[in-house]
């Protein structure tokens, strides 16, 4: 086989230049010209043209920084643009819709969310809900101000060349080609990113939380739903559709309770939320307030929340048992209302841990609580929606508009 590689153009060059020079700043925020000639291993006259093509292309602003005096030239800095483009991210959770306009630098500009339930769950009420949140932060912002693309967290399975839903059990949606339903409530062609909830957590936590610096991590997020995101070498792990990462459906006892997806005894319904409510005994509530009165009920000492949050630390322990066997990471960062479990019981956890998982993988891994809080996820979906910018800066994005 001759494989023939063509030489790169110039402009191809440049493209490429000015994305990693973008996506410097998108990753550290406000940087010295001197910071990034270091990063880049460019030279300064290079740096100094690819700035002011990206301060040209409306997207970073370069200043003088204040109240420096001293003798010898300061370097300029260089940041993102307060009213450049932003991203719109979409957290669809199973009880939130959560809305936010993010900007390069991964600043929040804005941020609603809603309860969302019955009818309020649907696709078509979703991606409806989405298109007002939309207008409604746009009006918020500064006149100029335009977002450049749309990225979406699904908590399910999601095709990852399309944005097709192929199952979120929990919002009880099959086969939604979502991307395409929301891409069509806009004149123009708007660039429309899905991801899953865990891999686009997993990326964020990644980038900008508790794991940033380490290349082989796991994000765990356990809410009504489990999943986890995989990072690995550096890079996410997706598998050859995207679906890669469903830990809440490894079958832990064939003789366990029905799970959502169809089978039994997967690992969702010994550490979901379901199963915590349930351990405590609780069957006639459920939803967010709920879970977090079991929460504060276990945190008082009271027995039968106690009970139930130690029975799910053991369960939980042993799930992250499987995951450092099978990924010998770094780090495993323990999202949702896991993230609570562990803070309550982290001796159960780790102590159910070192019982099983193999020594080697055990020794050098770090249980973590996400950085990033409630919203990696969020975060998480305006990093996938900022990645056609950071490919190409100076290929011009259709305005999210209608
Ligand atoms: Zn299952």
């Amino acid at each position: 086989v001759v494989t023939r590689v063509a030489a790169a153009r110039p402009e191809e060059i440049r493209r490429h230049n000015l994305g990693l020079l973008l996506r410097e700043i998108h990753q550290h925020g406000a940087l010295t010209r001197a910071d990034l000639t270091a990063a880049l291993g460019l030279n300064r006259s290079t740096i100094g043209a690819l700035v002011s093509d990206l301060v040209q292309l409306g997207l970073v602003e370069e200043y003088i920084p204040p109240g420096r005096d001293r003798a010898g030239r300061p370097s300029h800095v260089v940041a993102p643009r307060a009213d450049g483009p932003y991203v719109l991210a979409v957290e669809v959770g199973v009880e939130r819709l959560i809305t936010a306009a993010i900007g390069l630098g991964g600043t929040v500009y804005a941020r609603q969310e809603h309860p969302i339930e019955g009818h309020a769950r649907r696709p078509d009420a979703i991606v409806a809900q989405i298109v007002a949140e939309g207008a409604a932060i746009a009006a918020q912002l500064p006149p100029g101000a335009r977002a450049v693309a749309i990225g979406v967290s699904v908590p399910g399975t999601v095709r990852q060349r399309d944005g097709f839903v192929e199952h979120a059990p929990n919002l009880d949606w099959r086969a939604i080609p979502f991307a395409a339903m929301l891409q069509a409530k806009f004149a123009d062609p708007v660039d429309v990113l899905v991801g899953n909830d865990a891999d686009l957590g997993a990326v964020a936590e990644h980038q900008r939380g508790a794991a940033i610096g380490y290349d082989h991590m796991i994000y765990l997020n356990g809410s009504v739903g489990v999943g986890a995101g995989i990072i690995a070498e550096g890079r996410q792990l997706h598998g050859v559709g995207g679906y890669a990462g469903e830990i809440g459906h490894m079958t832990i006892n064939p003789d366990g309770p029905p799970c959502h997806c169809g089978s039994t005894g997967c690992v969702e319904t010994y550490i979901g939320e379901h199963a915590l409510l349930r351990a405590a005994g609780i069957t006639d509530q459920h939803g967010a307030e709920a879970i977090a009165a079991l929460f504060r009920a276990a945190e008082a000492g009271e027995p039968n929340a106690s009970a139930a949050v130690h029975t799910v630390a053991v369960w939980l322990g042993r799930t992250l048992a499987n995951i450092v066997n099978l990924f010998n990471p770094q780090a495993v960062v323990v999202g949702g209302s896991l993230a609570e479990v562990v803070r309550l019981e982290r001796l159960t956890v780790e102590s159910e841990l070192d019982r099983r998982a193999m020594a080697a993988s055990r020794s050098g891994v770090k249980v973590l609580l996400p950085g990033l809080k409630q919203d990696s996820a969020l975060i998480g979906a305006a990093e996938l929606a900022f990645q056609t910018l950071l490919e190409a800066p100076d290929v011009p994005l259709p305005a999210v508009a209608n």
